[in-house]
């Protein structure tokens, strides 16, 4: 069931040299309720300016924004039942944790006996019920921050909006906080609308990404979605780790495969892979994820298998990242090695090997 819709948004700026900045470019997306809906992009995509027009911040030029199939594009701001949480999230110093949480529900006039009850509720929630008396300055990072999701959430509204919250944390608070804040959009019902740049973060965290670059949604989908079908070369390059590899030409096709030339050799591709590609500068690209490359230092090449010489290995422990380099070509593609392949720990700068990009897989 949608509960946010933005139909064919537009907004754009006044620039300070007089001209005019497109931030959203006829976005269209609709959020389910109860979803963690993720907005993931680099900086200056417009995401934040997407979460302000749902809050009411901002007016778009054209298009219409809808809450449960109702239009909200001219409401203003205090009407709507959304609230955002920052990545300075400024709680009240003066203030305890409790009065903290409080302190939405006091200035809606909400009876002393509820506020007390949600407030209650929220302290469980975020698993803070022994700290309700402190003072925020006695609290570690984390704690401050689900301190204001539990304020935010203490008024009940539809949307919560994220924006950047965890991005001035640390890495391993960090990790520890996707996790949490996960839990806490599940246990609390509540829809989540969440920006951040960082692809890892949103593949963590999310039930639905839309990835955004330059004003415009590239793609809608569920993290797996998004990881394992890339709806063009933007998408495949921004998230995770991805090899490609022009095509010169496209020979023809055999069964359900087509088959094309590249500086690395002739190459097969499962047809139903092949999508349209942002990238204009070739005929085609194709694209291959390092964990799906397979690589063995003896045999013969089979499928789409090209002879190559190792240029780099970095082991990790649990796997290790080998740049090979295809004969014959100034190509070089990345390979991530599992520790179950026979030949883990062999690997050596200048060994030949054969690496193996599997049709189904590019
Ligand atoms: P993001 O949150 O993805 O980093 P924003 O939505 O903040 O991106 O901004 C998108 C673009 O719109 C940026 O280039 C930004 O400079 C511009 N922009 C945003 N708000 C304003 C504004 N009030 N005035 C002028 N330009 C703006
Ligand atoms: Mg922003």
């Amino acid at each position: 069931l949608a509960l946010i819709g933005f139909q064919n948004v537009r907004k754009s700026f006044r620039t300070s040299e007089g001209g005019q900045f497109t931030a959203l470019n006829n976005v269209s997306l609709s959020v389910n309720a109860n979803e963690f809906f993720t907005l993931l992009g680099p900086s200056g995509c417009g995401k934040t300016t997407l979460l302000r027009l749902l809050a009411g911040f901002e007016t778009p030029d054209a298009g219409s924004v809808t809450l449960d199939g109702k239009d909200i594009t001219g409401d203003p701001a205090n009407r709507r039942p959304v609230n955002t949480v920052f990545q300075s999230y400024a709680l009240f110093p003066h203030m305890t944790i409790a009065q903290n949480i409080g302190f939405g529900l006091r200035m809606l006039g909400t009876p002393r006996d509820t506020i007390e009850r949600v407030t209650k509720e929220m302290l469980d929630l975020v698993k803070l019920s022994t700290m309700s008396s402190r003072k925020p300055a006695q609290l570690s990072g984390g704690q401050q921050q689900r301190v204001a999701l539990a304020r935010a959430l203490a008024p009940s509204p539809r949307v919560l909006l994220l924006d950047e919250p965890l991005s001035a944390l640390d890495l391993k608070l960090r990790k520890e906080m996707q996790i949490e804040m996960k839990r806490i959009q599940r246990d609390s019902h509540t829809t989540f609308l969440f920006v951040t740049h960082d692809q890892e973060e949103a593949l963590t965290m999310s039930d639905r990404i839309a990835v955004m670059d330059q004003g415009r949604v590239q793609q809608v989908g569920s993290p797996t979605e998004i990881y394992e079908n890339p709806a063009n070369a933007f998408v495949a390059a921004f998230i995770g780790d991805m090899n490609f590899v022009s095509v010169n030409q496209v020979v023809g096709r055999e069964g359900d495969l087509v088959v094309a030339d590249t500086p690395i050799g002739r190459l097969h591709a499962r047809q139903s892979g092949c999508r349209a590609s942002a990238d204009t500068s070739s005929v085609a690209t194709f694209a291959i994820r390092p964990e799906r490359c397979r690589l063995k230092l003896a045999g013969k090449e089979a499928g789409n298998g090209v002879r190559a010489k190792i240029t780099n290995v970095v082991f990790t422990g649990p796997f290790a990242s080998v740049i090979v380099r295809p004969e014959n070509s100034g190509e070089e593609l990345r390979v991530r090695v599992a520790a179950d392949n026979p030949d883990y720990g062999r690997f050596e700068v200048d060994a030949d090997a054969v690496l193996e990009l599997p049709s189904d897989k590019l």
